[in-house]
């Protein structure tokens, strides 16, 4: 039989006006040279919408820590939610994705998070690396035809490039950059991705889902280039240099 969540997850859902469960691997597997595919069932009740995420009870350090990662997709008939998890580092997230087996029971809890699809957005502008895919790829799938989607996302190998099956109808514009031995949270790269790409006439909402530093330098550039503040959705996932706090979030201390 299954286990029930630990108590430190029952309260924590409690604290955040959230749900938990436990989540029994269904699937697991690397789909690229940084990024691991993880299949849940038992929780796709706790998917939310798109842009939601559920944070993972994993240890560090022999304590228990939760990492947020965002939802892919969900089925709701074979009841699962599937994850894509950032392998490329070490850390208690990076190497629960790297070694977990089938069968193994997680604390869920969810759904997390504030930042949906800008339903009245005529252009979506997603930019971040390979953590921000599963995110950017669930809220693209949820636009309506005709609308237009803008990937700009740093890669730090050609196979992780992963690309979606979006809805016909949909405009779809893919730019991959290679990190190409920059250090990792500098936003050069991701700032030329944006100077190839220009902003049509219409009403666009940019997404920054990513590393602290860079995503607060892209923040400023899309200001700079006539964006509203209203127009920019950021969400640091990590920080280069510091682990996620125990509750998930990185360090937002200037
Ligand atoms: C709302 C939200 C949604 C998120 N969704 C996803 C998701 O869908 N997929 C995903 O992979 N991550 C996602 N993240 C980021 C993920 O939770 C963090 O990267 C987390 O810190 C990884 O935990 P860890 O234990 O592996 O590394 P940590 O213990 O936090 O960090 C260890 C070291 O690795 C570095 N590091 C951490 N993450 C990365 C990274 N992505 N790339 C390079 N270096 C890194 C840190 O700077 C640190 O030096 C999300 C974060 C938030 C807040």
């Amino acid at each position: 039989m299954l286990r029930p969540p630990d108590a430190s997850s029952v309260k924590l859902a409690e604290r955040l006006s959230t749900s938990v469960g436990v989540g029994v691997v269904h699937a697991t597997r690397a789909i690229s040279p940084s990024l691991h595919e993880i299949v849940l069932h038992g929780v796709s009740a706790l998917a939310g919408v798109p842009g939601n995420d559920v944070m993972l009870e994993v240890t560090h350090e022999g304590r228990p820590v939760r990492r947020r990662y965002s939802v892919r997709s969900v089925d709701r008939e074979l009841d699962t939610l599937t994850l894509w998890i950032a392998t490329h580092h070490d850390g208690a997230g990076a190497t629960l994705a790297r070694t977990v087996t089938e069968g193994t029971a997680l604390d869920v809890v969810g759904p997390r998070g504030k930042i949906g699809l800008d339903e009245l957005a005529d252009w979506h502008l997603c930019i971040g690396d390979v953590s921000s895919l599963a995110a950017f790829y669930r809220l693209a799938e949820s636009i309506e035809p005709p609308g237009r989607v803008v990937f700009i996302i740093e890669v730090d190998d050609p196979a992780d490039a992963l690309t979606p099956s979006l809805p016909e109808g949909l405009g779809v514009t893919g730019i991959f950059v290679d990190r190409d031995g920059r250090p990792r949270g500098t936003a050069d790269g991701l700032l030329s991705g944006l100077a190839a790409f220009a902003f049509p006439p219409d009403d666009g909402h940019a997404y920054l889902f990513g590393e602290f530093g860079a995503m607060n330098v892209l923040r400023t550039a899309l200001l700079d280039r006539g964006l509203s503040p209203e127009a920019i959705s950021l969400k640091a996932f990590w920080r280069v240099g510091s682990a996620n706090a125990d509750h998930g979030e990185p360090d937002k201390t200037v």
